[in-house]
């Protein structure tokens, strides 16, 4: 396989340095199977308080066997090592860019920006599937699950989703966003998904061992690795009610990841430094929780709650 004008053997893994435009190169781990097949591309830590996908590339990038693999697998551990090393919740802090809203980016423009571009120029001409990994952010409580598309022509979408099946998540939630590393790819015919697993700015083992799995039936699914994947128990959100703040104040949360919520239940209140309500979040529907913000303090925009329903 080439990958960004370096050669990788049958067999062969190796280290290769991805171009960002006026800008530090980011690392990526080709490796490039024995025998010829697709090309699974994996992006972990565009958002850098979010680790368990990182933790779990950068061991994977070590432990793969590219002897045993029917074509390549490209992975990308440190997306944003910017906002990684920073610990720099949702942006690059150097200009203040949420890189999963920057696509498409721009080669001359800020450094979120170029790196947009540089992703989308070298990645997504390379993969046949992308996934890429993320957590709840520092302030966030999730529940795993995967973000599949449905604004990308219909056999991406449809590519997208039989994978999704494969991944041990409880809930698979329709998508429609379109200016992210992943949504973005789904609009220029690459198949992708989002997985989001664990949050508040930690991992856990467990959750690395989970995430781990995940790859790897990917990689069965695509035939990459041998076997092949049974599809997982999934619960399908078909509509999900994403509550952002009408203001700065403290945040008051009521319920929690995966709790089961009835229409008109109270799920939060916002209020202000001296007790006055300022917004009262109500579901509504029955539905599910599938993340909530944690911090005390939002600012008027800011994510509050996401919850959606069967
Ligand atoms: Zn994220």
């Amino acid at each position: 396989m080439i990958f960004c004008g370096e050669t990788i053997l049958p067999g062969q893994r190796k280290q290769v340095q991805l171009p960002v435009p006026d800008a530090k190169p980011l690392e990526c781990i080709c490796l490039c199977g024995k025998n010829q097949g697709q090309t699974l591309v994996v992006t972990a830590g565009v958002h850098g308080c979010e680790y368990v996908g990182v933790q779990t590339l950068r061991i994977l990038a070590q432990e793969l066997d590219p002897a045993t693999m029917t074509g390549n697998v490209i992975l990308l551990p440190l997306t944003n090592p910017y906002g990684f090393y920073a610990g720099a919740k949702r942006v690059i802090p150097e200009d203040g860019v949420n890189l999963n809203g920057a696509f498409p980016g721009e080669k001359n423009g800020s450094l979120g920006q170029r790196m947009a571009f540089a992703l989308e120029d070298t990645l997504y001409s390379a993969a046949d599937f992308l996934a890429d990994l993320h957590s709840g952010d520092c302030n966030e409580s999730l529940h795993p699950l995967v973000f599949f598309p449905t604004t990308g022509k219909t056999n991406v979408n449809a590519v997208a989703l039989e994978a999704a099946k494969v991944l041990s998540v409880d809930y698979r939630v329709r998508s429609t966003a379109r200016n992210g590393l992943y949504s973005w790819a789904v609009q220029r015919g690459v198949p992708a998904l989002l997985i989001e697993r664990g949050g508040q700015g930690r991992w856990s083992q467990p959750e690395v061992d989970a995430c781990t799995a995940d790859v790897l039936a990917l990689m069965g699914h695509l035939g990459i690795l041998p076997g092949g994947e049974e599809n997982r128990k999934q619960q399908e959100i078909v509509e999900t009610d994403y509550v952002e703040s009408d203001a700065d104040g403290f945040w008051y949360p009521l319920v929690a990841k995966n709790q089961v919520v009835c229409m008109g239940e109270v799920l939060g209140r916002l209020e202000s430094l001296t007790g006055k309500l300022i917004q009262e979040v109500r579901a509504k529907f029955d539905g599910v929780v599938l993340y909530h913000t944690i911090a005390l303090g939002v600012h008027e925009g800011e994510a509050l709650i996401a919850y959606g329903h069967t």
